[in-house]
């Protein structure tokens, strides 16, 4: 496992392409741990992550992706959300039995991919597509076809120690021909587990493509960071309904909220509540994932 977990960018010289490279391996364990996900939704969960991270990476302005597998399958919900800073998190929310060879379908049931992309100034954006490919990686791919119109590749690899990924993306407005990224792609696709969750990633990418001309840039750190706050879980009580707080603390004198994503407890009481209340509406968060 790498000492930290890193994003590398590159360029091919003579063809109009670009690649990411991801580790995340450190990022995972943190966002696994203290969960108790049964193995393939651990899998799952890495997977969404590399791939979270690689879409921030693509990403030309401040703000946040969020990645989102929801449908009616014994996992509910999977979600990782990430930003610039390449500051990831996640959670899962598993409603039966998943056994140990489970699907992406069979976890998720009928459902979709949901990709929301929110610019620290803009406008929110969101591209939903149904689940049709096997694969995280190929439903994704299915995406940017659709929305960028960019012929991109994702390969997606994890093991018990780790996950890790490349993503590769024809540049917007050059005349790349297929043949070219499809030959890249086929190189790509050679990739062993072991070999991108291990390896340092300069090793990876000359293994990979020392025949072919690649500028690697430096490398930005990843690494896991939860952005809820005292402030924005005060911002969620307070969408509550006003009876069902005030029954709570009654009976226990105290509401105790916990964040889904990192476990941090925040605790309120009658005094606290009523600050909230105070403070009228400001601020539009809709993070319901609390
Ligand atoms: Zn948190």
């Amino acid at each position: 496992m790498s000492v930290q977990d890193q994003l590398h960018r590159y360029l091919f010289e003579n063809v109009a392409v670009r690649g990411e490279l991801v580790n995340v391996s450190h990022t995972w364990q943190e966002i696994i741990k203290n969960h108790d996900y049964p193995a393939p939704v651990q899998t799952l969960l890495g997977e969404l992550l590399v791939a979270t991270s690689l879409l921030t990476a693509t990403l030309k302005f401040d703000g946040d992706i969020t990645v989102q597998l929801q449908g009616d399958g014994p996992l509910s919900l999977a979600v990782i959300n990430g930003n610039n800073r390449q500051e990831l998190r996640g959670v899962a929310r598993v409603k039966g039995d998943i056994p140990a060879d489970s699907t992406l379908k069979s976890m998720v049931g009928t459902g979709y991919l949901a990709i929301t992309i929110s610019p620290e100034k803009g406008e929110r954006y969101q591209g939903v597509v149904g689940l049709e490919g096997d694969t995280l990686a190929a439903c994704l791919e299915d995406y940017f076809m659709r929305s960028e119109q960019l012929p991109t590749r994702l390969f997606i690899r994890t093991n018990e120690k780790g996950a890790a990924g490349i993503l590769l993306q024809v540049l917007p407005a050059q005349d790349t021909q297929t043949e070219d990224f499809n030959h890249l792609a086929t190189l790509t696709e050679t990739v062993k587990s072991e070999e991108l969750i291990d390896l340092p990633a300069t090793d990876v990418l000359w293994r990979l493509y020392h025949q072919e001309e690649a500028t690697v840039f430096d490398p930005q750190p990843v690494s896991f960071k939860c952005t809820c706050s005292r402030e924005r879980c005060g911002e969620v009580l307070k969408t509550l309904p006003q009876h069902e707080v005030d029954e709570i603390i009654e009976e226990d004198g105290q509401v105790d909220m916990h964040c889904d994503y990192c476990g941090t407890h925040y605790v309120y009481d009658a005094v606290d509540i009523a600050a909230i209340r105070k403070g009228g509406a400001e601020g539009e968060n809709s993070d319901s994932i609390h």
